[in-house]
């Protein structure tokens, strides 16, 4: 059983799984990489003067299967909660649980709406600094928590604070993930 299932493959998706797979957190995402980036071509993500959306998405996948993230293609039919956590349904009837859910599902969050998140066309659904949504353990990051100004590093900020979050509450303290480079 993952800790986190994330549902969403763009940069709000794997931002967050990056952060989790690489802090040892069993963490599989949801997606068929229909994300909005296939359109793209970057100028404005800070740090890479320029790429193509498609390539970001395919070095953002390799970066987070390094750290042991799963990345798999079925598409996310329902989601309902289990205790004190959150079963998701996948097309073909298989299910799978976990504490914490991470919805990045982009301009269409048709799951967070059918567990009656409030959706609003422009300021999307209402979440805290962290990401945190009013169900206990259920996150919603980039374009689908700020439709009118969705950005790739908006969205992939967002999975990075819901993942630093989930981090902090597995751990019991605040949580900050910095590397140094090594000693010479
Ligand atoms: C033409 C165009 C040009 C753009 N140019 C730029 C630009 O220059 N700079 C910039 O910063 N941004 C740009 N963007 C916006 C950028 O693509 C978005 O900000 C970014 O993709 C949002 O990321 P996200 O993770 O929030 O959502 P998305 O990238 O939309 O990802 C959501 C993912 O969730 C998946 N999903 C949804 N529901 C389910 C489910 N039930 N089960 C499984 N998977 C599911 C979707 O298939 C999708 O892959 C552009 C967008 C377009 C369309």
């Amino acid at each position: 059983m993952p800790d986190v299932i994330v549902i969403g493959d763009g940069p709000g998706g794997l931002s967050a799984a990056l952060f989790l797979a690489k802090n040892q957190i069993d963490v599989v995402v949801f997606g068929q990489d229909k994300t909005a980036m296939n359109y793209a071509l970057l100028r404005n993500y800070l740090g890479i003067p320029e790429i193509l959306g498609t390539e970001f998405q395919r070095i953002a996948r390799k970066q987070i299967a390094e750290h042991g993230a799963r990345l798999r293609g079925d598409s996310v039919e329902a989601i309902a909660q289990a205790g004190d956590g959150w079963t998701v349904t996948l097309e073909g009837g298989e299910k799978q649980t976990a504490r914490y859910l991470v919805l990045s599902e982009g301009k269409g969050p048709r799951l967070a709406k059918q567990l009656g998140l409030q959706f609003d066309e422009h300021n999307g659904i209402a979440t805290d600094r962290n990401a945190r949504s009013s169900l206990d353990g259920v996150y919603i990051v980039g374009r689908s928590a700020r439709p009118g100004r969705s950005q790739a590093i908006i969205s992939a900020g967002d999975g990075a604070a819901a993942a630093i979050d989930i981090l902090s509450r597995i751990k019991g303290e605040n949580f900050v993930d910095w590397d140094e480079p090594p000693k010479t």
